[in-house]
């Protein structure tokens, strides 16, 4: 299942950021933080299912 995380991004500079900041830590905008949506599981599901699936055999 995938997970919609939210993450705060600095449009400005690119900074991220788990909470919203009203100045930006690193190039020190004010109010440049906009909310985003990371959808998450993909990257995991295809680990899991990488390490479920059979072995390669090398056939000579
Ligand atoms: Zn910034």
């Amino acid at each position: 299942m995938a997970k919609v995380k939210s993450v705060f991004v600095c449009q400005n500079c690119g900074a991220q950021s788990p909470k919203w900041m009203g100045k930006c830590a690193s190039c020190g905008e004010w109010n440049s933080y906009v909310e985003e949506l990371i959808t998450s599981g993909n990257s995991s599901a295809q680990v899991n299912y990488k390490r479920s699936s059979k072995p390669e055999k090398l056939q000579k």
